[in-house]
């Protein structure tokens, strides 16, 4: 069994895949090809936002948001204690300083008040000058823009959206990766949209930003890329990574969203009954990309035991994220923690992520959850 069965995908849909990326292999227009502007204009559509800016990964995406908007020492950047990485590590390299942000135990997104708390502390503190705000849309689910909105505008804060997992998602019709000033994802492989490599895009409705993105991402170029008004980063969406993802978004519109959406109800029919299981909670009107299906055990070592017991069935299980972003070696230095965040430390003992992809089938699906009620 596989945690996201990318080989399955790539079977089922082989023959198109194939013949796109030979286009490209024929005319070796590898950097920068029109398929590049062409997949960027179907994200945009898709979205529902004027622009999208493809860039290497997930990561520069974020970088680069905060390029534009001269993010820089001495600024406090809001971000979850309970992500991947990249969401702070992006924060620390402009020299900005990561102010971590607890979580809601049901959602694993961050905590609207546990946000205004530490926007508040900072502001008395008054040291460093706050900024932004980077809520993440964790497992899938977008986080609860309605409420973080009216506390960015509140406090002047501008609003990031880190829907690297989000790809998908939605609040009412509103789509995920348009709910930030700026939005990002990303297409590693393992992502609701993935490619065949590294790649990510950003996404946004204002004009300069947008320009100054497309700049950003090729040298700071001005004219062309030989003229360079500005420092920037080399961060471009191969041709090959473009057209892979002009296949697989199709197929992701067509089939793949709903199908990992009846794949989460399917585990949850299975797991409702389950005594000392918590699983994912989708808020009213919210849907989910389904990047995790993760769900909460009593404590670690029954949470571990469980992992060991599925990996003797042949069943492979995540922990995301084993340690909260706090806590991290890389931040040591730089800590500026206003308040601590339990919820995160909780979660970080507690939660499992099962396997999800949109080819997992019933029968695996009922095996997998009878393992896990066994005990
Ligand atoms: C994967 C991920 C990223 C980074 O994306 P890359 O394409 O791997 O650089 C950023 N934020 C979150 C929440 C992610 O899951």
């Amino acid at each position: 069994m596989e945690f996201r069965d990318l080989k399955t995908q790539y079977q089922e849909n082989k023959r198109a895949i194939d013949s796109a990326m030979q286009e490209v292999l024929h005319d070796a227009n590898f950097i920068s090809g029109k398929q590049v502007v062409e997949l960027e204009q179907q994200l945009a559509d898709y979205v529902g936002v004027k622009h999208c800016i493809s860039c290497a990964n997930g990561t520069d995406a974020l970088q680069l948001a905060l390029m534009v908007w001269g993010i820089k020492e001495g600024d406090a950047v809001f971000v979850p204690d309970f992500t991947f990485f990249s969401t702070a590590e992006v924060i620390s390299l402009t020299g900005a300083t990561p102010i971590f942000v607890d979580v809601e135990e049901d959602t694993y997104n961050m905590s609207s008040d546990d946000l205004e708390k530490k926007i508040k502390a900072t502001i008395q503190d008054n040291v460093l000058c706050e900024k932004v705000v980077i809520a993440v849309d964790l497992f899938g689910q977008p986080a609860n823009y309605p409420r973080i909105r009216e506390i960015t505008d509140k406090y002047g804060l501008l609003l990031l959206e880190d829907g690297a997992q989000g790809f998908g998602g939605a609040i009412g019709d509103v789509r995920a990766c348009s709910f930030g000033d700026i939005s990002t994802t990303s297409f590693f492989p393992a992502k609701p949209l993935g490619c065949y490599g590294d790649g990510g895009a950003i996404f946004t409705d204002d004009d300069e930003w947008a320009e100054l993105l497309k700049s950003y991402c090729v040298h700071g170029k001005g004219t062309d890329k030989y003229d360079n008004v500005r420092i920037g980063l080399n961060s471009r969406l191969d041709t090959i990574q473009a057209v892979i993802l002009k296949e697989k978004l199709r197929i992701f519109k067509e089939f793949e969203l709903e199908k990992v959406n009846q794949v989460a109800m399917h585990y949850t029919e299975h797991l409702r009954e389950a005594k000392d299981i918590e699983i994912p909670i989708v808020s009213e009107n919210f849907f989910s990309s389904w990047a995790q299906y993760t769900i909460i055990l009593r404590d670690e070592e029954t949470r571990d035991s469980l992992q060991i017991r599925l990996k003797e069935n042949g069943i492979p299980s995540m922990i995301y994220y084993r340690k909260p972003m706090h806590s991290q070696g890389a931040f040591a230095k730089n800590l500026k923690a206003y308040g601590n965040c339990p919820v995160t430390e909780r979660l970080c003992n507690r939660v499992l992520s099962l396997p999800m992809h949109p080819y997992l089938d019933e029968k695996d699906i009922k095996k997998i959850c009878a393992c896990i009620k066994e005990e």
